[in-house]
């Protein structure tokens, strides 16, 4: 096995103070098996609970260790941005705080990652402690986007629990959007890619941060960064709708002139306006949408701002 560079586990980290003791436990017991130079960046995306103190007492204690806590929380995509961000080593592993992703699984895809692949996917066998409708939604949803999405293909079933080599990191941080669907930016990369099999196992402690609202924007996140498939809707809206008024008018001229027409027809007028009204307010949303996410673009802010970092900058030589 040929020896690599260091290897970084970015972890981001929004209240996790029941999951870190355990979560540092588990990744040095990894670490002290792994044939290469570990380290761990943190991100701390605005805490409330007694996280960063955790995490600047493991930097103090670990030369491994070091912590970059943002100003607020920005939200999980754009943390693991910042701490992808700070690596300089040979390959970046983002993984989750609360050991839904088992640090267990690093050695395989480190191994995986020296057979020359430049992205290594962790993607679930199973997914225990979710529920039916949560695996059902997300199973619709990939299946979805992988249909509409037009710049990647993003694998099934699998999160942001990977390995990321040097220069598929390069590629990705040089995408600077703000509406980062994550999946969807790793699948945009390309390079030489493979995938091993793990099984996600449920959530260690604390609670989880997602809810179906922000499973819902996520999706929507997904759709509208990968896909413009939607807009296209909107064409093939009105060709339908124009379709059916079209036999429907015909239908109406013909009737009137053969049978005559007394007054009739409050029901079809209504049902004609409130359709095409909502068609036409369901259009405007969706190009809303897209518009807002090219303002949003425009503007061009930097996506986060870091309040400090450990161990200090001034301490070392970079
Ligand atoms: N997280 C974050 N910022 C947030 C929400 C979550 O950094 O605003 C982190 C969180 O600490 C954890 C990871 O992202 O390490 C995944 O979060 P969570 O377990 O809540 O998501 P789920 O696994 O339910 O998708
Ligand atoms: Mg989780």
């Amino acid at each position: 096995m040929t020896s690599t560079g260091p290897v970084a586990v970015v972890v981001p980290v929004y209240n996790e103070a029941d999951v870190l003791p355990e979560f540092w436990t588990r990744l040095v017991a990894v670490f002290d098996r792994l044939d290469c130079d570990c380290e761990v960046i943190f991100v701390n995306d605005g805490s409330t609970d007694s996280s960063l103190e955790m995490l600047v007492a493991l930097a103090n204690a670990d030369p491994r260790v070091s912590v970059l806590d943002l100003s607020r929380n920005f939200g999980k995509e754009i943390a693991l941005t910042a701490g992808l961000d700070s690596v300089r080593g040979d390959a970046a592993i983002p993984i989750d705080a609360d050991l839904q992703d088992p640090p267990e699984v690093i050695p395989q895809l480190v191994e995986k990652w020296r057979e020359g692949f430049d992205m290594v996917y962790a993607t679930r066998r199973s997914r225990s402690g979710e529920s039916w409708h949560k695996r059902a939604t997300a199973a619709a949803f990939y299946r979805i986007l992988g249909r509409v999405s037009e710049t990647a293909d993003v694998p099934a079933d699998t999160g942001d629990f990977r390995i990321i080599g040097r220069r598929a990191l390069d590629a990705f941080c040089q995408m600077r959007e703000r509406h980062r669907f994550l999946k969807g930016l790793f699948a945009t990369v390309g390079f030489r890619t493979a995938s091993i099999l793990y099984d996600r196992d449920p959530r260690f402690a604390g609670q989880s941060k997602w809810n179906y609202r922000r499973l819902v924007m996520l999706s929507v996140e997904g759709i509208t960064s990968h896909s413009i498939a939607p807009l296209r809707l909107a064409t093939f809206l009105g060709i339908a709708v124009a379709f059916v008024a079209f036999v429907y008018a015909a239908w109406i001229v013909y009737k009137t002139l053969w049978f005559g027409d007394p007054v009739a027809g409050y029901p079809s007028l209504m049902t004609a306006i409130l359709m095409l009204g909502g068609v036409q307010l369901t259009t405007l949303g969706i190009v809303g949408e897209y518009l807002g996410r090219v303002f949003n673009e425009v503007k061009g802010r930097p996506l986060y701002f870091v309040q400090r970092r450990w161990p200090q900058p001034e301490a070392t030589e970079d």
